[in-house]
């Protein structure tokens, strides 16, 4: 994902950007994107110095961890990139590591020709790092029996969850293995 900086001459703007899921390659065990996201990037320049702050929304399919249903997860995010572009002949700062950080930014520094740069990474992390812990449907998951593994926000089953939670059948199977020996 090319984001044109230098090549402008306006000092201020707003560009629109989407991340295709093959460009973005955000896929695991919980999750992945399906469709394009979204991208909404604020440039402000001053010189050879520009200023970046994006705003990421997506879509990701997910399944919820209590009752296994796959549904849409809206996920949202920010980043912040200071990119400095370096006059002929001048050498990249040598504390440009993470010291040179101010809070959520990160400073880069490219040749004087550059006049664009890719934001796909930062894109990525914004989308990764907003991916909730827990995924849940919903906030009242109802989850699955212990038992026969009706999913419960579709209506309750017949089981008696209270006496044969399988946790607790575990449990006093282990203590029974100890007092054999
Ligand atoms: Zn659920
Ligand atoms: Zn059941």
């Amino acid at each position: 994902m090319e984001l044109i900086i230098f090549d402008r001459n306006d000092r201020s703007y707003v560009e629109e950007l989407t991340g295709e899921p093959d460009e973005l390659d955000i896929i695991s065990d919980e999750y992945s994107l399906g469709e394009p996201a979204l991208v909404v990037c604020r440039v402000r320049r001053d010189g050879e110095l520009a200023r970046i702050e994006g705003e990421v929304t997506a879509r990701l399919s997910v399944q919820c961890d209590r009752c296994a249903e796959p549904f849409d997860l809206p996920v949202a995010g920010n980043f912040g990139l200071v990119v400095r572009r370096l006059a002929l002949d001048e050498p990249a700062p040598e504390d440009a590591g993470d010291d040179e950080e101010s809070g959520d930014e990160d400073m880069c520094f490219v040749e004087n020709s550059v006049k664009s740069i890719d934001i796909t990474s930062y894109v990525r992390d914004a989308i990764i790092l907003n991916v909730p812990m827990k995924i849940l449907c919903s906030e009242d998951c109802k989850g699955l029996c212990p038992v026969c593994g009706n999913n419960m926000n579709e209506g309750a089953c017949s089981c008696d969850v209270t006496r044969s939670d399988p946790r607790w059948g575990l449990l006093s199977g282990l203590i029974e293995n100890e007092t054999d020996k």
